[in-house]
């Protein structure tokens, strides 16, 4: 016998696989080059071989590509290797994790319709849905993450999507994702996750009850801090109005960020655990020093949901929020006194990075807003990388130093 991959897939011998399995090679097809691989497509258009050939594959009678807005052979292996790894029938690329939100709502919902969105939700979701969203007549409320009577309580008749960041930025609360479903369908309404902090490899939310997983791919699926890009997930009726909306409105992932994060894929499982194991260190040291307050990490026994997130996820994330004790100048001092890890707001990467939430991801909130949120002015976020732990202390008791 021999390996025939002149048809192009690869992986359809992959249906019982494991995660680590799917996460290198799900989704991969190969041209008859031979290329190991995953081909890299920059091409915005494709040719056909005649009008008729042409006219059939625009009506849709003949698969095929079109036009790089629709379809990308590169761009669909990364959503098919995505949508091995959450589970999900079918996945959807995006140029950024907000067009991925802007997607899915664009898609789902209607003026009139009641959106219930996490209070604690990444800023720009939040600026999304109050500034943009509710002009378009979208009612939307903003229920405590994990209140699950407070949610129950919220819902309305016109209810149509809960939407949650679990767990959440900064402050890695969390929400029973299996109880929320239940919520959620009892009122016929869509539970929508973002997985962006643990990503397919720590927590499958549509396997707990979900119907919607989105992502920012910019985050740990690049996991080097490379690219921009989003991905929807989920059944395949709610997935094909998401390529609707996509294919009309364009912001779609180009082929060569799709190619960052197929590679990114193939070691997600093995970085997030040593991302895991970082965490917890530094989250264990930070509690005990005398200038911080209080630690927020789920791999804590001090978190007040350590159980679920055992529960819930197969790890505790990366990121560990503290409050120093001191005001919003003490939380400066403590920032600027680092010399290594890098004062900035993205995570996800290899390289630590620290940030001022009160004033940066989460400074175009109202003050009232930012008090809901539980971002008060001492509290510092930070995503740990891949460094040398001692080498992240030893940076760290700088800023402890500077209190
Ligand atoms: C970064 C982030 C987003 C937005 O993703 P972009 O790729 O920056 O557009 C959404 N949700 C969460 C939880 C994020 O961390």
């Amino acid at each position: 016998m021999a390996q025939d991959w002149d048809a192009g897939r690869l992986d359809s011998d992959l249906e019982d696989a494991a995660f680590d399995t799917l996460a290198v090679r799900a989704g991969q097809r190969r041209t008859p080059e031979g290329e190991h691989g995953e081909g890299l497509f920059t091409t915005s258009s494709y040719v056909f071989r005649s009008a008729a050939d042409a006219a059939a594959r625009f009506a849709g009678e003949v698969p095929g590509n079109v036009y790089s807005r629709y379809t990308n052979p590169t761009v669909r292996t990364f959503e098919e290797r995505i949508a091995a790894l959450e589970g999900a029938e079918q996945a959807v690329a995006t140029s950024t994790g907000m067009s991925a939100i802007l997607s899915l709502v664009m898609s789902l919902c209607s003026a009139g319709d009641h959106v219930l969105v996490s209070r604690s939700v990444f800023g720009s979701t939040i600026s999304l849905f109050e500034k943009y969203f509710k002009r378009f007549g979208i009612e939307v409320d903003y229920p405590a993450l994990s209140d699950l009577k407070g949610w129950e309580a919220a819902c309305k008749p016109n209810t149509k999507l809960l939407f949650v960041e679990s767990p959440s930025n900064p402050l890695a609360e969390l929400v029973d994702i299996a109880a929320l479903a239940e919520i959620a369908h009892a009122r016929g309404a869509l539970l929508a996750v973002d997985n962006c902090f643990c990503t397919p490899a720590l927590q499958q939310p549509l396997k707990l009850g979900a119907d919607v997983v989105i992502h920012s791919a910019t985050k740990y699926i690049d996991g080097q801090g490379r690219s921009m890009g989003g991905v929807v997930a989920g059944r395949r009726a709610q997935m094909e109005a998401v390529v609707g909306f996509l294919r009309t409105a364009g912001p779609t992932l180009s082929p060569f960020n799709a190619w960052i994060f197929l590679k990114g894929l193939e070691t997600l499982r093995v970085r997030m655990q040593a991302h895991c194991a970082g965490a917890q260190q530094i989250a264990e040291w930070l509690e005990q020093q005398p200038g911080i307050e209080r630690v927020y990490y789920s791999g804590l026994p001090s978190h007040p949901q350590h159980e679920l997130a055992k529960r819930q996820q197969k790890g505790f994330g990366a990121v560990v929020s503290f409050e120093v004790k001191g005001d919003k100048a003490a939380a400066w001092r403590f920032i600027d006194a680092t010399r290594m890890i890098s004062i900035t707001t993205n995570l996800g990467d290899t390289k630590t990075t620290i940030a001022h939430p009160a004033t940066t991801s989460h400074g175009r909130l109202t003050p009232q807003e930012r008090e809901n949120a539980g971002i008060r002015d001492n509290l510092i976020r930070v995503a740990v990388g891949l460094e040398d732990i001692e080498d992240l202390k030893k940076d760290l008791a700088l800023g402890l130093a500077a209190l």
